[in-house]
C-alpha cells in the first residue's frame, strides 16, 4: 500500500478529481471562457502598468482598489459588503469552511459540480434536490427537503450552469425567507442574463450573491466575489486567506475592468452570437436546444458521445454529458465569436449531413 493511501481521509481518496482535458490547438469551447482577449491597443500601458507593480511586496491585503474597480464595473450599491477571492471557487469553499461538520448543503440537480465537490472536502453532507424536466426548481420538494435537512448552506445557480436557464423568481425568494441557511445565489453569468438579485441583497439578511470575472474575459486573472449586507461580510473575512489576491491580478484588475464599456459591448456581441445559434441549431430537426440565460448552450441530441468524438476529431471541444441520466444525450457548447461559432455549425450541419 502507498503511504498516501493509508495517510489520507478515505472520502478523499474516493473522490473523482476534477477533470480538465486537454484543448492545445482546439476551438474551445468546453468551459465558458470569452473568446476575447485583452484589446491590442491597451496591452502596451497594460504592460507598463504591471511593471510598477512591486513584487517583492505582499499585495495589498485588502485589495480595497479592486473591490471600488469591481464595485462600478457590477455597479454594487455602496450599502452593501464585497469579499473577494481567488476565484469565486475560493469563496464557495470558504463558505463551506464556515459551517459546522455534519452541516448540511443543498443545491439542485443537474447544478454546478463544485458546490458538491467542495461540500465534501469540508466534511459536509450535500443534498442535490432534482430539478423538474424543464430544469425548474420544483418548489415543493425543495421545501420539504429544506424542513427535512435544515440545510445550512443553500446554493442557487442563477442563471443555472449547465442548463442555461434562471430559475423561477418566486421560488428563489420562497426558499430564502422559508429557510434559515445562508442562501448564495451564485451570479457567476449575470453579464449575460436579463436578470439578477443584486438589488434583493439589503432585502434579505440571509442572501448573498457570488460573482466572477471568468466569464467575461477573465477567467485567466482568477477573480471572484461574494456581496452581501457588511455584517456578514465582515464576520466572514476572517475566513479568508491573506493576501488571496495576488499583486499581478491585483494591478491587471484595476488596469483592465476599468473598460466597462468595453467588456458590456463583448457581453452584447455574445448574447447575439448566442441568438443566432440557438436560431440555427433550433432549425435542425436532430437537435433540442434549450433557451439560455448565460453564455452557453445545452442541446439534446441523439447521441452525445458520438458528437462529441465528431467534434473533438474535428478541432472542436465542447463538454459531454453523456453519463449523466438527467441530461443523458445532452453536450454544453460555449458561445464563442463569430468564427468559431460559424466552424462549430458548420461541423454539426456536416455530422447530421
Ligand atoms: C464558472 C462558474 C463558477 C466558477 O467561477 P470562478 O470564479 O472561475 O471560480 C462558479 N459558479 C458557477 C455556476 C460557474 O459556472
Amino acid at each position: 500500500m502507498k503511504f498516501i493511501n493509508q495517510w489520507l481521509r478515505s472520502d478523499i481518496q474516493n473522490i473523482k478529481a476534477y477533470h480538465v482535458p486537454k484543448s492545445e490547438n482546439m476551438i474551445k469551447l468546453d468551459a465558458m471562457e470569452s473568446p476575447f482577449l485583452v484589446p491590442t491597443d491597451l496591452i502596451k500601458p497594460y504592460l507598463t502598468y504591471l511593471s510598477e507593480a512591486a513584487l517583492n511586496r505582499y499585495p495589498n491585503p485588502g485589495a480595497e482598489e479592486v473591490q471600488q474597480t469591481l464595485r462600478s464595473l457590477m455597479d454594487i450599491p455602496k450599502e452593501l459588503g464585497v469579499l473577494l477571492g481567488n476565484g469565486s471557487d475560493e469563496l464557495i469553499q470558504l463558505m463551506a469552511l464556515a459551517c459546522e461538520t455534519d452541516d448540511t448543503v443543498l443545491s439542485f440537480e443537474p447544478s454546478f459540480v463544485m458546490y458538491e465537490m467542495i461540500a465534501k472536502f469540508a466534511r459536509l453532507n450535500y443534498r442535490g434536490v432534482l430539478l423538474d424536466d424543464n430544469y425548474e426548481i420544483n418548489l415543493d420538494s425543495t421545501l420539504d427537503e429544506i424542513k427535512r435537512t435544515q440545510p445550512k448552506l443553500i446554493f442557487i445557480s442563477y442563471p443555472n450552469n449547465p442548463t442555461g436557464n434562471a430559475f423561477d423568481r418566486e421560488s428563489i425568494h420562497t426558499i430564502i425567507k422559508e429557510s434559515d441557511a445562508l442562501v448564495v445565489v451564485d451570479e457567476a453569468y449575470y453579464a449575460y442574463s436579463e436578470d439578477s438579485f443584486l438589488n434583493e441583497v439589503a432585502n434579505y439578511p440571509n442572501l448573498v450573491l457570488l460573482r466572477t470575472i471568468s466569464k467575461v474575459g477573465f477567467a485567466g486573472l482568477r477573480l471572484g466575489l461574494l456581496i452581501g449586507c457588511q455584517d456578514t461580510i465582515r464576520e466572514l473575512d476572517k475566513l479568508r486567506l491573506p493576501y488571496n489576491i495576488n499583486s499581478l491580478t491585483q494591478a491587471s484588475a484595476n488596469f483592465l475592468l476599468k473598460e466597462k464599456e468595453h467588456i458590456v459591448s463583448n457581453a452584447s456581441l455574445i448574447i447575439d452570437e448566442r441568438q443566432r445559434l440557438f436560431d440555427e441549431l433550433t432549425a435542425m430537426s436532430s437537435l433540442k436546444v434549450f433557451p439560455s440565460q448565460a453564455n452557453f448552450l445545452l442541446i439534446k441530441v441523439d447521441d452525445a458521445k458520438s458528437l462529441f468524438e465528431f467534434l473533438k476529431d474535428n478541432g472542436i471541444l465542447v463538454k459531454s454529458f453523456a453519463m449523466n441520466t438527467q441530461l443523458s444525450n445532452c453536450i454544453r457548447v460555449t458561445v464563442g465569436n463569430t468564427s468559431e461559432n460559424n466552424e462549430f455549425l458548420e461541423q454539426i450541419k456536416s455530422y447530421y449531413g
